[in-house]
């Protein structure tokens, strides 16, 4: 549906949609709320229709719902009562609803939110030293079926609209004074099944959000035809490899899309990924005790990876109940494990483990969360550590 202004009132058209949505799954959602978070400018100038002033209100509300993070129409004060009033009655500001809002002791906040369906999903705040990051959703659940993933367990409800990603951004700023600038694509999902309104998301946090495409993290299973598309668009978008073994032979058993791309076939289509955008080549490694940490798997990574700049990322599992009797392994491993790719020249960093006690991990508080909300079987979903 779009909106547009007509004789200064503002009206429906169903030519565009203020969340618009890439596919007919989660079109009926976008029924539910028009929200101004999800548009471009472009498609708010063109909401408030033959207005003369059209462009520049454009740019004020943008200014309002993407660099301010605004979440009432009273906020903003440089924009005529009567149009405030006009949007307020059209639009939402905040199109998502909090189911629940977990604190860490270290600083880690995440939420559990929802369009009013009861479908929740996942987002989470990540304050460092020097940067606030956080930690995103692009599907409802997930269908990939990865044997190790606590989302995957749960099974798949839906893509996300934009205004949905976008909007976790938006809600997790307005819980610091501090900037965010970095966000990751790691909360529940595979963001390139929701390629489209993936990368409208994208496009809305680098042009009105004004955040550097390179502090955007696009974590994958390893879709091969998207990492093409993606890299046919030539930005330096931050991609990931959810690696984890660089074996057909495990790499089948943790992840049923490696039947239909394998280690080498995704291998190069990331190489290609970075010879077109000028990254480096990233490859995030699950590090299950006596599956994937094995020496022989560091060795046969590192050849894999050899000449291209690469940043290996180890991420010891975080443990969830998956039946497959998966177990982080010792640090002493652990430790081998990365020594074995930093002699053969590979550039290695470990994932932090954060949140531990509010579940920030992907998929997992979603899985726990009972009663109204409650979309998971929580049996098959429950973290320890
Ligand atoms: N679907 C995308 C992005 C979301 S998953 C992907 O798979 O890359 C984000 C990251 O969390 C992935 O690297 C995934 O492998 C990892 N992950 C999933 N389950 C995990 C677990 N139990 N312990 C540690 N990392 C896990
Ligand atoms: Fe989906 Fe990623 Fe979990 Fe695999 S690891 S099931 S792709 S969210």
């Amino acid at each position: 549906m779009a909106i547009f202004a007509s004789r200064g009132r503002i009206v429906y058209d169903r030519a565009h949609t203020a969340c618009e949505s890439a596919d007919s799954a989660s079109a009926k959602y976008t029924r539910w709320v028009l929200s101004l978070v999800g548009m471009t400018r472009a498609q708010i100038e063109e909401a408030l229709g033959d207005r003369p002033d059209a462009r520049m209100r454009s740019r004020q509300i943008a200014n309002w719902v993407y660099r301010r993070a605004g979440s009432s129409f009273d906020q903003m004060n440089d924009i005529p009562e009567v149009l405030r009033r006009e949007l307020s009655a059209t639009f939402t500001l905040e199109p998502l609803q909090i189911a629940r809002h977990l604190k860490s002791t270290d600083g880690v906040e995440k939420l559990l939110v929802h369009r009013g369906d009861n479908e929740v999903f996942e987002c989470v705040l990540l304050p460092y030293g020097d940067r606030v990051s956080c930690c995103i959703s692009s599907q409802v659940g997930c269908p990939m079926g990865c044997t190790f993933c606590a989302t995957g367990l749960g099974g798949f409800d839906r893509n996300l609209d934009v205004s949905e990603i976008v909007g976790q951004v938006l809600l997790l700023q307005r819980l610091t004074p501090r900037r965010i600038s970095h966000v990751v694509f790691m909360g529940m999902g595979e963001p390139f099944l929701n390629f489209p309104n993936v990368l409208k998301a994208l496009e809305i946090l680098h042009d009105e959000v004004g955040m550097s495409y390179r502090h955007l993290t696009v974590s994958t299973v390893g879709l091969v035809p998207q990492i093409k598309m993606l890299a046919e668009r030539k930005l330096p978008i931050h991609l990931a490899l959810s690696l984890h073994s660089p074996i057909d032979a495990i790499r089948d058993r943790l992840m049923p899309v490696n039947k239909k791309w394998p280690v080498r076939e995704v291998v190069e289509a990331m190489k290609a990924y970075g010879r077109a955008t000028g990254r480096k080549i990233t490859i995030e490694y699950l590090l299950i005790d006596g599956v994937t940490d094995s020496i022989d798997q560091a060795q046969e990574l590192a050849r894999l990876i050899r000449g291209v700049p690469n940043v290996v990322n180890v991420i010891p599992f975080n443990y969830v109940d998956t039946s497959q009797g998966f177990r982080k392994p010792s640090r002493e491993r652990v430790r081998a494990f990365k020594n074995e790719l930093k002699k053969r020249g590979i550039n290695v960093t470990e994932r932090m483990e954060r949140g531990q006690d509010i579940a920030a991990a992907c998929g997992q508080l979603a899985g726990q969360h009972a009663g109204r909300f409650a979309r998971r079987d929580s049996r098959s979903v429950l973290p320890v550590s």
